[in-house]
């Protein structure tokens, strides 16, 4: 079906058309209306299926409608958290993020292990509403205080079964420790493992679980 169905805000459908999109792919007309409802996810889906815009546009137009009610000093906590377990799906998945967060007012940035620490702190000093992320380097910049992730509202668990793979849990395990218990949390797996059950059973709250 057509993305015009959704009633995007403004800024994201413009994104959306300007990317030459036109009809969702299946993850995406299954995902983007249960994310837009504020429920967790636990969705079956492999990198090339348009996975990216399947959590980023409901978490985009939600962030957009409904401002960060604290009252925290900082005026660009982060409240979205995507995690992934490798370098380079990192920054696949910042660009595009970019690309359909470009006409809101909603920073990114992405943060991963094998570069130097000091560009990335300077972005995150600067302030990010959605923070892309490998698990490892999170850790480190949460460590050194650069990362404050007590206001995050949206975290996404993508490519689970590729960090747990890669021996990420226990790193996963502090990170979610850090987060507000009350938040929407989302999976992404290519396989629902037993690992990623329980992982899934820990973590996310009565999910929708979607498989396309
Ligand atoms: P992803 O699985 O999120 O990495 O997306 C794979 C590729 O499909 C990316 O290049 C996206 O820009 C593109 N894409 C995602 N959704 C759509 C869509 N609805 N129509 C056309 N291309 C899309």
């Amino acid at each position: 079906s057509s993305f015009s169905t959704l009633s995007l805000a403004e800024p994201l459908a413009r994104a959306v058309a300007e990317m030459g999109y036109e009809t969702m792919t299946p993850i995406q007309a299954q995902a983007i209306p249960v994310v837009l409802q504020g429920k967790d996810v636990m969705g079956a889906a492999q990198t090339g299926t348009g996975k990216t815009a399947a959590f980023a546009l409901p978490l985009l137009q939600r962030m957009m409608k409904h401002e960060n009610a604290s009252t925290s000093p900082a005026r660009h906590p982060v409240r979205a958290l995507v995690l992934l377990p490798t370098r380079e799906l990192a920054v696949q998945v910042g660009e595009q993020v970019e690309l359909y967060a470009k006409h809101t007012n909603l920073r990114s940035t992405c943060v991963f292990g094998g570069m130097d620490m000091k560009v990335q702190t300077a972005e995150l000093k600067k302030g990010v509403e959605v923070l892309v992320a490998t698990p490892g380097r999170l850790l480190d910049h949460i460590e050194a205080k650069n990362a404050v992730l007590n206001q995050v509202e949206y975290v996404v668990l993508d490519e689970a079964d590729r960090m747990l793979d890669i021996g990420f849990l226990p790193d996963l395990e502090r990170i979610l420790s850090y987060l507000p218990k009350k938040r929407i949390t989302l999976l992404f797996s290519a396989t629902f493992s037993p690992e990623i059950k329980r992982l899934a059973s820990s973590y996310l709250q009565d999910p929708v679980t979607i498989e396309v």
